[in-house]
C-alpha cells in the first residue's frame, strides 16, 4: 500500500543523498580555479609529433583555434610519404589499398570522421568536412570518397615505391587468412613496434591542442595496421575509442594495436577518469590496466599507447609496452619528446 510519510521520507533521504554526491562529486572534478593553465599548449604521439606540433604551434601562437591546429598540425605526417603509418605513403592492406582512418572533434562536441578512405592525402580535412557540412559523424569507404570529390579534395594514388616494395614483400611470406593482427607474425620481438628492416608497422598520430582562449580540439589520423583485412578499421577514426574531448575536463588519444582500444572505449575512458580527478597519466595507466586485465596473453604481444591532457594543461600518457614516445610544444618548449612510461 502507498505509505505517504515513508514516501516523502525516502525522497528527502535521496535528495539529499543526491546532493552529497553532486558535491563530492564537483569537488572530484578537476577545475583550474586559482592554479595557472598551461595554455597555449598542444601534445601529440610518437617522435613524428614533433614536426606536426611545430605545425600546430603557428596556429596556436597566433592566437588561433585549437581545432584549426590540430588540423593543420597532422597535415604534416598525413604528407609525409616516409611516414608509412600515417596518409600518403602509408603501408598498405593485404591487398594492396592504402585505406586511412581519421578523426576531428572540437570543444563544442562536434565531430567527423572517415573510415578506410582512399586516395586523398588529407583524410582529417575531409573528416572535419563531415563534421561541418553534413549532418552526420561519420561516413565509409566509397561515400566517403564520393563525398571527398565533391568538395573538391584531388584524387591522388597514395601507394608510393617504398610501401608498395614493402608490401610485395610482406605478400611472400604472407598467408591470406582472417586472422587478426596477422601483421604481429611479423614483429621483430625485440622491437615490437616494427617490423623486420625497420619497416613502420602501425602508428597513428593522436593530437590534443588547448588555444589560447583554453577551448580543446583534437585529431587523429593512420592508415592503420599494416597489412589488415581489406575494410578492417581500428580505433583512430572512432569517437571514444582513438580520440575523445571532453572541454569540461580533457581530451585522449590512442595509439597501438586499435581492436584493444574499442574493446575497452579507451579515450572516453581515459576523459571520464580525468573527470573522476585522475591525472592525465594515472588515467592512460588505468585505460591501459582494462587492456591488460580483459586480455593479459594478447597485451602481452602488442602496443597500445594513450596520451591525454586536462584542462589545466597537464597532460601524460602511459602505455602497455616500452617504446611510446610523445611530442609537447607550449610556451616553454617547443620541441620536447618524452618517453611514456609503461607497464612491461
Ligand atoms: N591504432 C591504429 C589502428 O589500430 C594503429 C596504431 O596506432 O598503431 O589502426
Amino acid at each position: 500500500m502507498f505509505n505517504r510519510r515513508k514516501f516523502i521520507k525516502a525522497t528527502a533521504l535521496s535528495t539529499a543523498l543526491l546532493a552529497i554526491d553532486q558535491k563530492s562529486m564537483a569537488a572530484a572534478i578537476p577545475t583550474t580555479n586559482g592554479k595557472a593553465v598551461n595554455k597555449p599548449i598542444v601534445i601529440s604521439t610518437w617522435d613524428f609529433g614533433v614536426a606536426a606540433n611545430a605545425a600546430a604551434w603557428k596556429v596556436l601562437k597566433a592566437n588561433g583555434k585549437a581545432l584549426d591546429a590540430v588540423e593543420q598540425g597532422v597535415w604534416v605526417p598525413e604528407a609525409d610519404e616516409s611516414n608509412q603509418s600515417v596518409g600518403y605513403g602509408g603501408l598498405p592492406d593485404r591487398d594492396g589499398k592504402v585505406t586511412l582512418d581519421a578523426c576531428i572533434m572540437d570543444e563544442l562536441g562536434n565531430c567527423g570522421a572517415v573510415l578506410a578512405l582512399e586516395h586523398i592525402v588529407h583524410p582529417i580535412s575531409v573528416a572535419r568536412k563531415v563534421m561541418e557540412k553534413t549532418p552526420h559523424v561519420m561516413l565509409a569507404g566509397d561515400g566517403a570518397l564520393q563525398f571527398a570529390l565533391e568538395q573538391g579534395f584531388k584524387k591522388e594514388n597514395l601507394l608510393t615505391p617504398a610501401s608498395e616494395k614493402a608490401w610485395k614483400q610482406w605478400l611472400k611470406e604472407a598467408k591470406y587468412e582472417p586472422v587478426m593482427n596477422i601483421e604481429n607474425k611479423l614483429y621483430d620481438k625485440a622491437s615490437p613496434n616494427k617490423l623486420p628492416g625497420n619497416k613502420y608497422n602501425h602508428d597513428t598520430i593522436g593530437m590534443i591542442a588547448m588555444d589560447a582562449n583554453g577551448n580543446l580540439s583534437g585529431a587523429c589520423t593512420t592508415s592503420g595496421m599494416a597489412y589488415k583485412l581489406h575494410g578492417r578499421i581500428g580505433d583512430s577514426p572512432i569517437i571514444g575509442a582513438g580520440l575523445y574531448i571532453d572541454n569540461e575536463i580533457g581530451g585522449a588519444t590512442s595509439t597501438g594495436v586499435g581492436e584493444e582500444v574499442v574493446r575497452n572505449v579507451g579515450s572516453f575512458l581515459v576523459v571520464e577518469l580525468m573527470r573522476q580527478g585522475y591525472t592525465p597519466e594515472a588515467a592512460c595507466k588505468e585505460a591501459v590496466m582494462r587492456i591488460i586485465k580483459k586480455k593479459p596473453e594478447t597485451a602481452k604481444n602488442i602496443q597500445v599507447g594513450f596520451l591525454a591532457m586536462n584542462k589545466k594543461g597537464e597532460y601524460g600518457a602511459y602505455a602497455i609496452q616500452q617504446g611510446f614516445t610523445y611530442a609537447v610544444c607550449d610556451t616553454q618548449k617547443q620541441d620536447l619528446v618524452i618517453k611514456g612510461k609503461s607497464y612491461y
